[in-house]
């Protein structure tokens, strides 16, 4: 049965799309199935996996609005080893044509129950904002993972994302937790950084995740490959800490 766990975090810029598309090909590379769904309308976690978004016959959008299923509409990446949901622009007016529709925060997750036998794990790269696409995303999720900078604001930016967490806990989905927070784009020079990662870890213990992601250029190289760092310069200090970061979620859900 696949797990599935939404990457999100109402800021843009933060790392949501390089921690999701990165995780994917870890954890192809340590041999799960995974499957990444693009619910952004930038589509730059289905660009950064080597797939044309402007060509795109089937979207996640269709599988919104019910008119293909996820089977219809994947694709496989074509170097990094995992399968994909694609996204495109399509996707910002399903924001306004869901609110129309009956179980329009439920879409996602009834798409996806037809394919829980056929993956490891399913991540959901969310956009920036707490929408009707992130909605459907944590509703359909299992639990979070909350990629952040360790930057002054950080920790107040984090506050309404956990309430909105716990709202869809209590009022959609019970089953979703915050599996953990993510240092991100890290520079263990900066003092400030530093100090705010500590603050991260009085404040949520052991949900702050062990692995830190160093900032890396060439992870922000890649994506202009159409490829994830892992996949890109595997031997790069970013892609060596998302293959640990990759081993460390499969060994804190079981599936190592
Ligand atoms: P989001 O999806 O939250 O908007 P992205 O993953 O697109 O954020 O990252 C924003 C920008 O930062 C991108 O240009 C990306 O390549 C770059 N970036 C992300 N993580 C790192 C990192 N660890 N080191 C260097 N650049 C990074
Ligand atoms: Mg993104």
């Amino acid at each position: 049965m696949a797990r599935i766990f939404c990457i999100a975090n109402q800021k843009g810029g933060v790392g949501k799309t390089t921690t999701t598309v990165n995780l994917a090909a870890g954890l192809s590379q340590i041999g799960k199935r995974v499957l990444v769904v693009d619910l952004d309308p930038q589509g730059n976690a289905t660009m950064g996996s080597g797939i044309d978004k402007r060509a795109l016959e089937l979207s996640v959008y269709d599988v919104l609005l019910e008119n293909a299923s996820v089977a219809e509409a994947r694709q496989r990446s074509p170097k990094a080893g995992y399968d994909v949901l694609p996204a495109n622009r399509e996707l910002a007016g399903a924001e306004v044509e869901l609110v129309e529709l009956e179980r329009r925060d439920k879409r996602l997750k009834a798409a996806l129950v037809t394919e829980a036998a056929n993956y490891d794990f399913v991540l959901i790269d969310c956009p920036p904002s707490l929408s009707m696409l992130t909605l459907n995303g944590l509703c359909a999720a299992h639990g979070v993972v909350v990629p952040m900078q360790c930057e002054y604001f950080a920790l107040e930016g984090l506050s309404d994302l956990v309430n909105t967490i716990k709202q869809v806990h209590a009022n959609l989905n019970p089953e979703l937790e915050i599996i953990g927070l993510l240092r991100v784009m890290f520079d263990p020079r900066i003092t400030l950084q530093q100090q705010v990662s500590e603050q991260l870890k009085t404040h949520f213990g052991d949900k702050v995740f062990n692995t830190v992601i160093p900032r890396n250029v060439r992870l922000a190289e890649a994506p202009s490959y159409g490829l994830p760092g892992v996949v890109f310069d595997p031997a790069s200090k970013g892609a060596v800490a998302f293959v640990e970061f990759a081993k460390e979620m499969a060994q804190r859900l079981g599936r190592a």
